[in-house]
């Protein structure tokens, strides 16, 4: 969860200052004659492209904008789909609907992530686009979906919301695809308070989103703000300069932060491991995941609802699974219309979750919590073993 347990007053607070020490809050452009070089959404973009491998990188107010705003990119028109996963946010559904194309999900496999097998049964004539959605910090099948994207010519995006410092093949997560986005709400890697990023493979899809993040700003530093050139309607999603301080302090800190994940879940996972009917959750070939959570596979429904019981009962609870499916599971939407899934309850999908516990790791975790999480599971895989 994490990035809110390391801000500070020296880091993240000093780099607002030098905001406030340097003339006023501006929009992330323009005023140029006023702000003493301070540009810190510009900061923030470059150095999240220098860490992550990439070239274009676009802040924007929230991860759900960043999908929004990606999709703008692609000029999808009424009637178009845009297939994603059964388990995810509700965001990422929302997102599609919002851009006016027809969401289509799809279930997922043992990695909790988008199954190829059924992404290639949903494809339709009407499909343009996929958004593979690496969830809780583990990728997704990125070397099956790809090859399938390229062969049907539909663009790849990436919501890596939950998966920023992850990598698949030693390539972090969000760059594999054409389009790949980010969140910094509260609950992610690193924080903003609200906040997003999507990175571009192409210039040319870059260019059209930050337009449309900016009302059709086609930005040009050389004239006055309101002299700038349209070609199209947009909205605003613009990133502030506030966040971006905030973030350009975050992002210094991602790489500790995911290795005190690793190492907090690395050791609970060391005690579980001698037990019978308790596995890790599966995950692709080189991957190098986040932990944001420890996810494993009890071999039983019933096991999996015994072992939240109990951690429940000792003040520890559970993340997502199977605590709040009903925000994250296709299967429990009845609010949203999906199309072309013809009233699935994605059962196959939820067969594999219901299995599934996700234990919330910290990135400050006392020995106290990590043996109480390995008791309380214990105890029950003891009694129904
Ligand atoms: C958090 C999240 C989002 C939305 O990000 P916000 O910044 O909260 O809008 C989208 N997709 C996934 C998978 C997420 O976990």
């Amino acid at each position: 969860m994490p990035g809110y347990e390391l801000i500070n007053k020296k880091d993240e607070l000093s780099e607002i200052k030098k905001i406030f020490n340097n003339g006023s809050v501006f929009f992330r452009q323009g005023f140029d004659d006023k702000r003493n070089g301070i540009f810190k959404t510009k900061d923030f973009e470059n150095s999240f492209c220098k860490k992550i491998n990439t070239k274009y990188a676009l802040a924007v107010t929230s991860g759900t904008a960043a999908l929004r705003v990606a999709l703008a990119s692609l000029g999808l028109k009424k009637n178009d789909e845009v297939i994603t996963q059964s388990f995810t946010f509700v965001a990422t559904v929302e997102a599609i609907i919002e851009s006016g194309a027809n969401p289509v999900c799809c279930e997922i496999d043992e990695t909790l992530n988008m199954s190829p097998h059924d992404l290639e049964k949903k494809i339709t004539k009407k499909t343009k686009a996929v958004i593979l959605v690496h969830m809780l910090g583990t990728p997704g099948d990125l070397q099956k979906i790809k090859k399938i994207c390229k062969k049907k010519s539909l663009i790849l995006i990436e919501d890596t919301a939950w998966g920023l410092g992850g990598k698949l093949n030693n390539k972090y997560l969000g760059t594999h695809g054409s389009i790949g986005t980010f969140s910094f709400d509260y609950a992610k890697a690193i924080t903003t308070g609200e906040g997003g990023m999507i990175v571009f493979k192409n210039k040319k899809d870059y260019i059209k989103a930050k337009a449309w993040h900016d009302h059709g700003h086609e930005n040009n530093p050389k004239v006055p703000r309101w002299e700038d050139t349209r070609s199209s309607s947009g909205f605003n999603y613009r990133f502030t300069e506030l966040q971006a301080a905030v973030g350009i302090a975050q992002l210094k800190k991602l790489s500790k932060i995911i290795n005190l994940q690793r190492k907090n879940s690395t050791k609970i996972w060391n005690n579980l491991k001698n037990l019978k009917q308790i596995q890790l959750r599966k995950s692709p070939k080189n991957s190098y995941q986040t932990y944001d959570a420890l996810i494993v596979r009890l071999n039983t429904k019933k096991l999996a609802i015994e072992c939240r019981k109990e951690l429940v009962k000792n003040g520890l609870g559970t993340k997502i699974l199977p605590e709040a499916t009903s925000w994250h599971f296709a299967g429990d939407w009845e609010h949203i219309k999906l199309s072309n899934n013809k009233k699935s309850n994605f059962s196959s999908s939820r067969k594999i979750l219901e299995k599934h516990l996700s234990i919330p790791i910290n990135c400050f975790m006392t020995k106290n919590t990590i043996n109480k999480i390995y008791k309380s599971i214990k105890k029950v895989l003891n009694k129904h073993g």
